[in-house]
Protein backbone atom coordinates (compact mmCIF):
# COMPACT_ATOMS: atom_id res chain seq x y z
CA UNK A 1 0.00 0.00 0.00
CA UNK A 2 3.08 2.02 -0.03
CA UNK A 3 6.46 2.56 -2.64
CA UNK A 4 9.15 4.70 -1.74
CA UNK A 5 11.86 4.91 -4.66
CA UNK A 6 15.23 6.58 -4.78
CA UNK A 7 18.14 7.51 -7.01
CA UNK A 8 20.91 9.57 -6.24
CA UNK A 9 24.52 10.59 -4.19
CA UNK A 10 22.70 9.17 -0.55
CA UNK A 11 22.32 5.35 0.26
CA UNK A 12 19.62 4.21 -1.06
CA UNK A 13 18.21 1.88 1.66
CA UNK A 14 18.40 4.30 4.48
CA UNK A 15 16.02 6.87 2.50
CA UNK A 16 13.65 3.89 1.58
CA UNK A 17 13.77 1.87 4.66
CA UNK A 18 12.60 5.53 6.45
CA UNK A 19 10.14 6.87 3.82
CA UNK A 20 8.65 2.77 4.26
CA UNK A 21 8.18 3.73 7.72
CA UNK A 22 6.49 6.91 7.43
CA UNK A 23 3.77 5.15 4.38
CA UNK A 24 3.60 2.44 7.44
CA UNK A 25 -0.12 4.64 8.74
CA UNK A 26 -1.57 3.56 5.28
CA UNK A 27 -1.50 -0.21 6.41
CA UNK A 28 0.24 -3.51 4.78
CA UNK A 29 0.94 -6.57 5.44
CA UNK A 30 4.38 -7.28 4.29
CA UNK A 31 7.63 -5.34 2.87
CA UNK A 32 10.32 -5.29 0.57
CA UNK A 33 13.63 -3.33 -0.87
CA UNK A 34 15.37 -3.47 -4.03
CA UNK A 35 18.86 -2.25 -4.41
CA UNK A 36 21.75 -2.04 -7.01
CA UNK A 37 24.90 -1.98 -5.60
CA UNK A 38 27.95 -0.06 -7.04
CA UNK A 39 29.16 -3.58 -8.17
CA UNK A 40 25.96 -3.75 -10.31
CA UNK A 41 23.86 -6.63 -8.10
CA UNK A 42 20.26 -6.11 -7.66
CA UNK A 43 19.77 -6.69 -4.14
CA UNK A 44 16.15 -7.75 -3.23
CA UNK A 45 15.64 -8.25 0.43
CA UNK A 46 11.27 -8.89 1.48
CA UNK A 47 9.48 -10.45 4.24
CA UNK A 48 6.05 -10.71 5.20
CA UNK A 49 4.95 -8.73 8.41
CA UNK A 50 6.38 -5.26 9.89
CA UNK A 51 9.01 -3.30 8.46
CA UNK A 52 10.71 -3.43 11.51
CA UNK A 53 10.96 -7.57 10.29
CA UNK A 54 12.74 -6.40 7.19
CA UNK A 55 15.05 -4.86 9.23
CA UNK A 56 16.14 -7.50 11.07
CA UNK A 57 16.08 -9.61 8.18
CA UNK A 58 18.54 -7.36 6.35
CA UNK A 59 20.99 -7.15 9.43
CA UNK A 60 23.72 -8.81 7.93
CA UNK A 61 23.38 -8.32 3.91
CA UNK A 62 24.39 -5.96 1.77
CA UNK A 63 22.61 -2.94 1.74
CA UNK A 64 24.74 -0.47 -0.38
CA UNK A 65 23.72 1.60 -3.31
CA UNK A 66 22.04 4.50 -4.40
CA UNK A 67 19.91 3.48 -6.38
CA UNK A 68 16.56 1.70 -4.89
CA UNK A 69 13.16 1.00 -4.16
CA UNK A 70 10.55 -0.38 -1.33
CA UNK A 71 7.10 -1.19 -0.73
CA UNK A 72 4.64 -1.96 1.45
CA UNK A 73 2.23 -4.74 0.35
CA UNK A 74 -1.99 -5.11 0.90
CA UNK A 75 -2.16 -8.26 -0.29
CA UNK A 76 -4.85 -8.18 -3.42
CA UNK A 77 -3.81 -11.68 -5.73
CA UNK A 78 -1.77 -13.87 -3.62
CA UNK A 79 -1.40 -14.17 0.21
CA UNK A 80 0.71 -12.33 2.68
CA UNK A 81 4.16 -14.24 2.48
CA UNK A 82 7.42 -14.05 1.52
CA UNK A 83 7.37 -14.69 -2.09
CA UNK A 84 4.45 -12.77 -2.79
CA UNK A 85 6.00 -10.06 -0.99
CA UNK A 86 7.02 -6.85 -3.69
CA UNK A 87 9.52 -6.58 -5.65
CA UNK A 88 9.25 -8.78 -8.28
CA UNK A 89 11.51 -10.06 -10.59
CA UNK A 90 10.79 -10.45 -14.44
CA UNK A 91 11.84 -13.93 -15.93
CA UNK A 92 15.63 -13.51 -16.59
CA UNK A 93 16.06 -11.92 -13.22
CA UNK A 94 17.04 -8.43 -14.39
CA UNK A 95 14.09 -6.42 -14.19
CA UNK A 96 12.10 -5.64 -11.10
CA UNK A 97 8.92 -4.03 -10.28
CA UNK A 98 6.99 -2.86 -6.98
CA UNK A 99 3.36 -2.13 -7.48
CA UNK A 100 0.55 -0.61 -5.79
CA UNK A 101 -3.03 -1.13 -6.93
CA UNK A 102 -4.30 -4.48 -8.85
CA UNK A 103 -3.77 -5.46 -12.71
CA UNK A 104 -7.31 -7.09 -13.63
CA UNK A 105 -6.15 -8.74 -16.54
CA UNK A 106 -3.51 -10.45 -15.32
CA UNK A 107 -4.63 -13.97 -16.00
CA UNK A 108 -5.32 -13.65 -19.89
CA UNK A 109 -1.53 -12.37 -19.68
CA UNK A 110 -0.34 -14.85 -17.85
CA UNK A 111 -1.82 -17.37 -19.79
CA UNK A 112 0.08 -16.09 -23.00
CA UNK A 113 3.69 -15.69 -20.82
CA UNK A 114 3.19 -19.28 -20.16
CA UNK A 115 3.29 -20.51 -23.60
CA UNK A 116 6.26 -18.16 -24.13
CA UNK A 117 7.98 -20.56 -21.18
CA UNK A 118 7.73 -17.79 -18.48
CA UNK A 119 7.67 -18.95 -15.13
CA UNK A 120 6.45 -17.40 -12.42
CA UNK A 121 8.10 -17.10 -8.65
CA UNK A 122 4.36 -16.10 -6.89
CA UNK A 123 0.95 -15.73 -7.27
CA UNK A 124 0.37 -11.93 -7.65
CA UNK A 125 -0.67 -9.98 -10.76
CA UNK A 126 2.64 -7.69 -10.48
CA UNK A 127 4.77 -10.45 -11.38
CA UNK A 128 3.13 -10.97 -14.76
CA UNK A 129 3.32 -7.30 -15.54
CA UNK A 130 7.50 -7.27 -15.18
CA UNK A 131 7.19 -10.38 -17.24
CA UNK A 132 5.03 -9.02 -19.79
CA UNK A 133 7.57 -5.55 -19.66
CA UNK A 134 10.72 -8.41 -20.29
CA UNK A 135 8.54 -9.68 -23.09
CA UNK A 136 7.64 -6.51 -24.80
CA UNK A 137 11.75 -5.61 -24.65
CA UNK A 138 12.88 -8.50 -25.81
CA UNK A 139 10.75 -8.51 -28.95
CA UNK A 140 10.14 -5.04 -29.95
CA UNK A 141 13.96 -3.88 -29.99
CA UNK A 142 13.29 -0.53 -27.78
CA UNK A 143 14.49 1.04 -24.76
CA UNK A 144 12.94 -0.10 -21.81
CA UNK A 145 10.63 3.20 -20.81
CA UNK A 146 9.03 1.96 -24.08
CA UNK A 147 8.23 -1.45 -23.26
CA UNK A 148 6.49 -0.37 -19.97
CA UNK A 149 4.95 1.98 -21.81
CA UNK A 150 3.92 -0.29 -24.69
CA UNK A 151 3.27 -2.86 -21.30
CA UNK A 152 1.10 -0.50 -20.05
CA UNK A 153 -1.17 -0.08 -22.70
CA UNK A 154 -1.96 -4.19 -22.97
CA UNK A 155 -3.32 -3.73 -18.93
CA UNK A 156 -6.46 -2.60 -17.43
CA UNK A 157 -6.22 -1.57 -13.54
CA UNK A 158 -5.05 0.36 -11.17
CA UNK A 159 -0.81 0.65 -10.25
CA UNK A 160 1.76 3.53 -9.08
CA UNK A 161 4.76 1.20 -10.37
CA UNK A 162 8.56 1.66 -10.05
CA UNK A 163 10.84 -0.57 -12.13
CA UNK A 164 14.79 -0.82 -11.91
CA UNK A 165 16.95 -2.25 -14.25
CA UNK A 166 19.84 -4.50 -13.58
CA UNK A 167 21.10 -3.43 -16.84
CA UNK A 168 20.52 0.06 -16.75
CA UNK A 169 21.71 0.82 -12.90
CA UNK A 170 21.34 4.33 -13.80
CA UNK A 171 17.49 5.41 -14.10
CA UNK A 172 14.19 4.90 -12.21
CA UNK A 173 11.18 3.76 -14.36
CA UNK A 174 7.65 4.89 -12.45
CA UNK A 175 4.33 5.34 -13.83
CA UNK A 176 0.82 5.81 -12.23
CA UNK A 177 -3.08 5.57 -12.98
CA UNK A 178 -5.72 5.55 -9.91
CA UNK A 179 -3.05 5.31 -7.33
CA UNK A 180 -1.38 8.16 -5.57
CA UNK A 181 2.65 9.19 -6.53
CA UNK A 182 4.62 11.68 -5.94
CA UNK A 183 7.85 12.80 -7.33
CA UNK A 184 10.93 15.21 -5.22
CA UNK A 185 13.09 16.88 -6.95
CA UNK A 186 16.20 17.55 -4.85
CA UNK A 187 19.81 18.23 -6.17
CA UNK A 188 21.14 15.50 -7.91
CA UNK A 189 19.01 12.93 -6.62
CA UNK A 190 14.86 12.10 -6.73
CA UNK A 191 12.24 10.77 -4.34
CA UNK A 192 8.98 9.07 -5.43
CA UNK A 193 6.64 8.03 -3.27
CA UNK A 194 2.71 6.90 -2.10
CA UNK A 195 2.42 11.11 -0.55
CA UNK A 196 4.92 13.59 0.25
CA UNK A 197 5.77 12.16 3.70
CA UNK A 198 8.88 10.35 3.08
CA UNK A 199 9.93 13.43 0.30
CA UNK A 200 9.71 16.35 2.89
CA UNK A 201 12.80 15.78 4.95
CA UNK A 202 14.93 15.95 1.81
CA UNK A 203 13.31 18.66 -0.52
CA UNK A 204 10.15 20.82 -0.36
CA UNK A 205 9.90 20.41 -4.65
CA UNK A 206 7.62 18.03 -5.53
CA UNK A 207 5.42 16.85 -8.20
CA UNK A 208 2.39 15.18 -8.62
CA UNK A 209 2.39 12.33 -11.17
CA UNK A 210 -1.38 12.43 -13.03
CA UNK A 211 -3.00 9.50 -13.90
CA UNK A 212 -1.43 7.71 -17.63
CA UNK A 213 2.03 9.30 -17.33
CA UNK A 214 4.82 7.81 -17.12
CA UNK A 215 8.14 8.68 -16.10
CA UNK A 216 12.40 8.12 -16.55
CA UNK A 217 14.20 9.65 -13.77
CA UNK A 218 17.94 9.60 -13.37
CA UNK A 219 20.25 11.64 -11.42
CA UNK A 220 20.32 14.75 -13.97
CA UNK A 221 16.75 14.90 -15.01
CA UNK A 222 13.11 13.53 -15.48
CA UNK A 223 11.36 12.80 -18.13
CA UNK A 224 7.60 12.47 -18.14
CA UNK A 225 5.52 11.34 -20.83
CA UNK A 226 1.98 10.37 -21.31
CA UNK A 227 0.97 7.07 -22.08
CA UNK A 228 -0.05 8.04 -25.52
CA UNK A 229 3.66 9.07 -26.34
CA UNK A 230 2.98 13.03 -25.62
CA UNK A 231 6.13 14.57 -23.52
CA UNK A 232 4.67 16.59 -20.62
CA UNK A 233 6.17 19.52 -18.66
CA UNK A 234 6.14 18.78 -15.07
CA UNK A 235 4.90 21.47 -12.68
CA UNK A 236 7.20 21.72 -10.22
CA UNK A 237 4.78 22.35 -6.42
CA UNK A 238 5.98 23.81 -3.44
CA UNK A 239 5.23 21.62 0.01
CA UNK A 240 3.96 23.76 2.85
CA UNK A 241 4.31 21.19 4.89
CA UNK A 242 6.49 21.61 8.08
CA UNK A 243 8.75 18.49 9.70
N1 LIG B 1 -2.02 -6.44 -6.29
C1 LIG B 1 -0.70 -6.45 -5.75
C2 LIG B 1 -0.48 -7.62 -4.83
O1 LIG B 1 -1.41 -8.24 -4.38
C3 LIG B 1 -0.34 -5.13 -5.05
C4 LIG B 1 -1.08 -4.89 -3.77
C5 LIG B 1 -0.78 -3.53 -3.12
O2 LIG B 1 -1.35 -2.52 -3.57
O3 LIG B 1 0.02 -3.48 -2.17
O4 LIG B 1 0.62 -7.96 -4.57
Amino acid sequence: CGIVGYIGHRQAWTVVLKGLKRLEYRGYDSAGIALINEAGDLNIYKKAGKVVELEKYSTDKDKSGTIGMGHTRWATHGEPSDRNSHPHISNNGRLSIIHNGIIENYSVLKEELLTRGHEFKSDTDTEVLIHLIEEIYKLENVDLLEAVRLALQEVTGAYAIVIVDQDNPDQLIAARKGSPMVIGVGEGEYFIASDASPIIEYTKNVIYMNDNEIALVTREELLVKRLDNVVQTPVIQELEMKL
